[in-house]
């Protein structure tokens, strides 16, 4: 191993992950468990060592969300055709995604995998991929041959007892309906109404970060984690990778390597390929990039969940005691039954709790979601620049299915909540419209504590500001209700990308045109370099997406380790010499 720093130069290492995401970190934690293998993990956002995380990182209730200094806050978002592009949230910290996220731990459905082994990914069915499930897992409530019992992320639930008012009764207005209950959301993956699998301690987050760079991992002395570092290329030379380009807080570097693993998310690392020469060659020729592959798959194929949401103004009876930290206790998978749609592709979250202040305890909620989306974005670059924010744009709701699925949700959420068994909980209910105003009072100030408390207390005692500020945030929930048009403009207009992309450098074979990894993780026709991380899915997953991101990270890292040639892509020439060693322990 060789390390040594010179002026400008990070040194020398045998792999170079870039971005310490939920993947990142998984791939830094396994590769360096081999101590004759140097990596180095280079990551854009904040450090924090272990035990010296902030509490708004750690707290089991996302205090994360809208913290800016946890985010990329130049990114911006198309969300639907012919719209601005506005802010779209992507985690630019440690632990990536896992420490910001909402701690849902789905699995996602086996037919999402088995479609995936269907469309040239191969090995990557569910009999393939559910080992890795086990080996990531500490199931806290369950075990059996789909549970593990000592891997290093802790999953748990909230049984049906705990379920605070409103859950509850949403819940029994559910099994009016017919919906039956299922125990284990990631064992059995029928239909129904189950606890929120949960990737957290009762007061406590437990994210990639804290999963798997412990205070043991980070002593290795073959392990070296760069934070603040941003990496604007990846130095490719005759279809082999070389090394990496990157600034330290403002400051340029290189580092040499013949490994670069990317793990930078869904929308930067096909952001970071493309300013590497790796993309659509005329498209990356009219921005003055030298190609070095021509992958037009980079960057397309852009997937995530549309979400619709409903809040609701609590009785104070129906409100969840303190004590109980995360905002969700349990949720609904169910199917659409619309014609080309699978089983179990609509999902509804209940939550009992919508932010950390007073203001939040008083107001509950229903996310429906589509979560066998269709519809396809893209990632492009406006600009060389390695500074340069990419353009995305979701197209969100363009595929038919999804847009009919999702108003088919709203009404469906619409209708639980007016059912007398929940709605005797509420004081109202209304599709929010005033997302600025919900953002900024969610910044974890003093001065938003007092102005929340004060607000909480004003619309529990007077019924008529109450009514005035439901007004005020959103549309009424009655009224949308009673109109198909307006119910129909409003599922399609409030709708939301959530933090679930996926899919812009999909797995495939080398004969697929827009396939830009092979099985194996490897980018096609470039020697030493993989993607790992939430692009590489070709389709999304029925669930949540951290989970089945750290599931594939373990099993890239296994493959990588079990074999030499790991990094060197299908598709060439074999030029790089592979020290068979360094991935065999
Ligand atoms: C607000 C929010 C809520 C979510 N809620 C949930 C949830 O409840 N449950 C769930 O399962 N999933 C949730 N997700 C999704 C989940 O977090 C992601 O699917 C997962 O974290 C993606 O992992 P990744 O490794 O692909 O990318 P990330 O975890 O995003 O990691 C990428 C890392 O790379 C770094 N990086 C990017 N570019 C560079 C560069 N050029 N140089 C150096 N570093 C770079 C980034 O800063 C980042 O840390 C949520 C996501 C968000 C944003």
């Amino acid at each position: 191993m060789s390390a040594a720093t010179t002026p400008n130069t990070l040194g020398t290492y045998d792999v170079v992950i870039v971005g310490a995401g939920s993947a990142g970190c998984v791939l830094a934690n396994r590769l360096s468990a081999n101590p004759r293998v140097s990596v180095l993990l280079l990551e854009a956002g904040r450090d924090f060592a272990p035990g010296k995380e902030p509490s708004t990182l750690l707290d089991s209730y996302p205090r994360s969300y809208g913290q800016r200094e946890f985010f990329w806050n130049d990114l911006h978002a198309q969300v639907r055709a012919g719209e601005a592009p506005r802010p779209f949230e992507q985690a630019r910290v440690i632990g990536g995604g896992s420490s910001v996220m909402g701690m849902a731990a789905l699995r996602g459905l086996p037919a999402d995998y088995d479609d995936w082994a269907r469309a040239g990914a191969s090995g990557w069915s569910w009999r393939d991929v559910l080992p890795y499930f086990l080996r990531i897992e500490r199931d806290l409530d369950y075990a059996g041959p789909l549970h593990g019992s000592d891997g290093p992320v802790t999953i748990r639930r909230h049984l049906a007892a705990q379920w605070p008012p409103f859950s509850a009764a949403a819940a029994a207005a559910l099994r009016q309906r017919g919906f039956a209950d299922v125990d284990d959301m990631n064992g059995d993956f029928r239909d129904g109404i189950a606890a929120m699998p949960m990737s957290n301690l009762p007061d406590r987050r437990v994210s990639a970060a804290t999963a798997y760079l412990d205070a043991r991992v980070r002593a290795r002395p073959n392990l070296r984690i760069v934070s603040s570092a941003q990496v604007g290329r990846v130095l490719i030379d005759e279809r082999n990778v070389t090394g990496v380009e990157l600034t330290v807080d403002g400051v340029s570097h290189e580092v040499a390597t013949r490994r670069v693993i990317v793990a930078a998310g869904a929308i930067h690392s096909p952001a970071l390929l493309m300013r590497s020469g790796v993309g659509d060659a005329c498209a990356l020729r009219m921005l003055g990039i030298e190609v070095q592959a021509d992958l037009p798959g980079v960057g397309r194929n852009l997937l995530n969940h549309p979400m619709v949401s409903v809040a609701t103004h609590l009785k104070r009876s129906a409100r969840q005691p303190a004590a109980l930290r995360p905002g969700f206790s349990n949720c609904l998978r169910y199917s659409s039954e619309l014609a080309n749609c699978p089983s179990g592709d609509m999902f509804m979250a209940l939550l009992n709790k919508t932010s950390w202040h007073a203001l939040g305890s008083a107001m509950g909620g229903v996310g429906v979601s589509v979560y066998k989306s269709f519809s396809q974005g893209s990632v492009t670059l406006e600009s060389a620049a390695p500074q340069a924010s990419p353009k995305v744009a979701f197209n969100l709701l363009s595929d038919e299915r999804d847009r009919v699925r999702l108003r088919n949700g709203l009404r469906f959420a619409l209708d639980i909540l007016a059912d007398p068994v929940v709605s005797a909980h509420l004081n109202g209910a209304c599709v929010p419209t005033q997302g600025k105003l919900i953002r900024a009072l969610n910044q974890p100030t003093f001065v938003n504590a007092v102005k929340a408390r004060v607000l909480s207390a004003s619309l529990d005692s007077h019924r008529a500001l109450r009514k005035r500020a439901i007004a005020y945030i959103g549309i009424d929930a009655a009224l949308l209700r009673s109109d198909d048009a307006l119910l129909d403009a409003v599922s399609f207009e409030r709708a939301v990308p959530v933090g679930h992309v996926a899919g812009t450098c999909r797995l495939g074979a080398a004969d697929d045109r827009f396939a830009v990894v092979d099985a194996h993780c490897r980018v096609h026709g470039v020697g030493g370099l993989s993607v790992v991380d939430a692009s590489i899915m070709p389709t999304i997953v029925t669930g949540n997406t951290n989970i089945p991101v750290i599931m594939l990270a373990e099993k890239a890292a296994d493959q990588m380790t079990a074999s030499p040639d790991s990094f060197q892509s299908s598709n060439i020439r074999r030029t790089t010499r592979v020290e068979p060693h360094l991935f065999h322990s």
